[in-house]
């Protein structure tokens, strides 16, 4: 590995997917993005903002149509470097739907007994259970007899999700990316959910890509982590989450932030009034000329539907806005 490089680099992605209607989708615009080992980084947005496209980018599974990604500082798409089976086990994944992640006609145990065979880390199927027994404990799926020879579908899907999270961690990896792991999952288990993935985090610096619409689950997740947030394709901002969290500078974060409910109940009777033009979010296929939020954007200016802005250096993070100085709202 070169010391000198991130664990996982996006520069300068574009991925265009062509319609079957002949128009072209630009679902990555310019994108940045590295991740270091053990680090947390939640990529937010709404749905259609790209997210997911970075997360699939990221485990090798879309090529981008320009841009470079490496891992360990080795390009991921370069003839010679040994892709899949570096990426498959270095990078691993947990998806939102845990039902149609987890094969359903295999049990718990043929489940996760087959990764651990298959790479040499148990000799033999008694080994297998004796490992399996422990991961189930270790994620509190007990009593353990009770899961271990159960199908996917005859558990609930916070207990298939922490079965998803175990596969995922089973060849220790150097990074899990979690593509809304917890937005199918009763209320009730979220937290826990996002509680075993920061676990899993301190004990083991496995580093975390969480992809989610959820601002309140990205501050959860991961308080002194970062945070790239996305509009139509784009980075419009970054930084460290607490920071960006408690005083956002792109408009478009602060609205993200107003439309998040309230916990305190009184507060949450008042209805809320999100600083934003319009509602609608404009076609991926037909983005706005400019910056692509000025139709939605309570602070556009001319220069605002004539020129794209850059993603630049502002007051200890990035953002990309022609107005920066006079957006409102903003904690200096
Ligand atoms: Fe709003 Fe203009 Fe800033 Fe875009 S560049 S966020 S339209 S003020």
């Amino acid at each position: 590995m070169n010391k000198q490089s991130s664990l996982l680099k996006l520069e300068n992605i574009n991925m265009y997917f062509k319609l079957k209607n002949g128009d072209e989708l630009q679902a990555s615009h310019n994108v940045n993005l590295k991740i270091d080992n053990g680090e947390m980084v939640v990529v937010v947005g709404e749905s259609g903002c790209g997210k997911s496209t970075v997360g699939k980018m990221s485990l090798g599974v879309l090529k981008p149509s320009c841009g470079t990604i490496s891992l360990d500082g080795q390009d991921i798409w370069q003839k010679g470097f040994k892709w899949p089976a570096k990426l498959r086990t270095e990078v691993q994944v947990v998806h939102q739907d845990s039902f149609s992640s987890l094969n359903p006609v295999k049990t718990i145990f043929q489940t996760l007994s087959a990764p651990l065979l298959r790479h040499k880390l148990v000799k033999n199927k008694k080994e297998a259970l004796v490992k399996i027994n422990e991961l189930l404990y270790s994620v509190d799926l007990t009593p353990v007899e009770y899961f271990i020879h159960k199908y996917p579908f005859q558990l609930s899907g916070g207990q298939r999700q922490r079965v998803s999270i175990i596969r995922a961690t089973i060849l220790k990896p150097k990074l899990i990316v979690a593509d809304e792991p917890v937005s199918a999952v009763d209320a009730s288990s979220r937290l826990s959910i996002l509680d075993l993935m920061k676990g899993i985090n301190k004990k083991h610096g496995i580093a975390f890509l969480y992809i989610t619409h959820d601002l309140a689950t990205a501050r959860y997740f991961a308080p002194e982590g970062r945070i790239v947030v996305m509009y139509l394709g784009r980075v419009v901002e970054t930084g460290k989450i607490k920071d960006c969290i408690s005083g956002p500078a792109h408009p478009y974060l602060q609205a993200l932030l107003t439309a998040i409910p309230h916990s305190d109940p009184q507060k949450a009777k008042e209805p809320i009034k999100i600083p934003l033009k319009s509602f609608d979010m404009p076609k991926a296929t037909h983005p706005p000329s400019g910056c692509v939020f000025n139709p939605r954007c309570l602070y556009a200016t001319d220069i605002c539907t004539k020129e794209v802005p850059l993603l630049e250096k502002y007051r200890g993070r990035q953002i990309a806005c022609h107005n920066k100085e006079d957006i409102p709202g903003f904690k200096k």
